[in-house]
């Protein structure tokens, strides 16, 4: 990682760098990071000399060789200072609550859109709402691009910035196209690297923030972070982690709830932490106390399922959205234990960088 002393490099100072890097088989990657852009050098950067001629330009600050296997996610790398906004909060310092539907009924807008200014008055800071949808069936409903009418409209009428699920090239574009502020990268999806690669691209220049789901299949918690990375290395690294149960081991709950790699995740990297309780638990009546529990792991955030009327919903509305009254109870509550972590986070030396 090449660390610039300015925020910005001029045209010729990049080529120059190009240049050099080149020599040794590494490309370039600007990052823009919070303060400034920094380069990721994408091939073996260990080289001795390599280090020592970009160390003599003297509009270089330091490279940073970082030892991990990632670069750019790595709690001590230059982006640590990365800050990601939503809704004017700055995630981690602020709790963050995405809420919405699972799925946006195209049939039946209104609901979406009570449910969208009733999340609002909740107290949430993104609205979600599934416009496609991974169905372990392929004769369940399979989403919708008319409903992104629906989740545009929404925003416009709440002022909420919007969370929908993209699975392929063409969602991507659409998603593009109605400047989707959030775009969530699925369960089934975290390793599709090439879509994570295509979305990393795609949002390079944007302020598009991505909510990169645990795979099911993943284990070592590296894994989730190189998935991270994948996006991030595209150029913009907005990438916020969210633990969404893992493989059912008992009876009971949807998945295996998974909020407590919270603070393993935090020793090893910067990305904010925002948990879905919904589809970790599987049942509305045991959302609430998921929703309290990665609060006391110390995430960021919440991402949680909510409908104004459960029963006439679709998808995972049915069986794991909680009502309004319900949400609005959970964010009081998520946020005072918020509050309450702060002092323990920073005595396990998991606080956020000196900014
Ligand atoms: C969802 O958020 O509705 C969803 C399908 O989540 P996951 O990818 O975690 O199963
Ligand atoms: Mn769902």
């Amino acid at each position: 990682m090449i660390i610039p002393k300015e925020s910005k490099l001029t045209t010729e100072q990049e080529a120059e760098l190009r240049k050099i890097t080149g020599e040794f088989g590494i490309a370039l990657q600007p990052i823009a990071g919070e303060h400034r852009t920094i380069y990721a050098m994408l091939g073996d950067e260990r080289d001795e000399l390599l280090i020592s001629r970009l160390e003599g330009l003297d509009y270089i600050d330091r490279v940073d060789t970082i030892q991990q296997p990632f670069k750019l996610m790595a709690k001590d790398s230059e982006l640590a200072h990365h800050k990601i906004r939503a809704n004017g909060r700055v995630v981690g310092d602020d709790f963050l609550v995405i809420a919405g539907q699972c799925t946006i009924d195209p049939r039946n807008p209104s609901f979406f859109y009570e449910t969208a200014h009733a999340c609002k008055e909740a107290g949430a800071d993104v609205l979600r709402g599934g416009v496609w949808k991974p169905r372990t069936s392929p004769h369940s409903y399979q989403g919708d691009a008319k409903a992104m009418e629906i989740l545009v409209e929404a925003r416009a009428r709440t002022g909420l910035p919007v969370d929908t699920e993209v699975m392929e090239s063409e969602h991507i574009h659409i998603a593009l196209d109605a400047d989707v502020d959030m775009f969530q990268v699925g369960a089934r999806n975290a390793l599709n690297y090439g879509l994570l690669k295509e979305i990393g691209r795609s949002i390079k220049d944007r302020r598009t923030i991505v909510l990169l789901k645990r795979s099911i299949h993943m284990g070592k918690l590296d894994e989730f972070i190189l998935a991270a990375e994948y996006i991030a290395v595209g150029g913009n690294p907005n990438v916020v982690l969210c633990p969404r149960g893992t493989l059912p081991a008992m009876d009971g709950y949807r998945n295996h709830p998974d909020e407590c790699i919270t603070p393993l995740l935090k020793e090893k990297t910067w990305a904010p932490v925002v948990v879905d309780p919904s589809h970790a638990v599987g049942k509305a009546s045991y959302v609430p106390f998921a929703c309290l529990a990665a609060a006391s792991y110390g995430a960021d955030g919440i991402c949680v399922e909510a409908h104004v009327n459960p029963k006439l919903g679709i998808g995972d509305d049915p069986k794991q959205a909680i009502t309004p009254d319900v949400l609005a109870k959970v964010i009081r509550d998520v946020r005072a234990i918020h509050a309450m972590q702060q002092p323990h986070l920073q005595h396990l030396h998991l606080a956020k960088p000196a900014r």
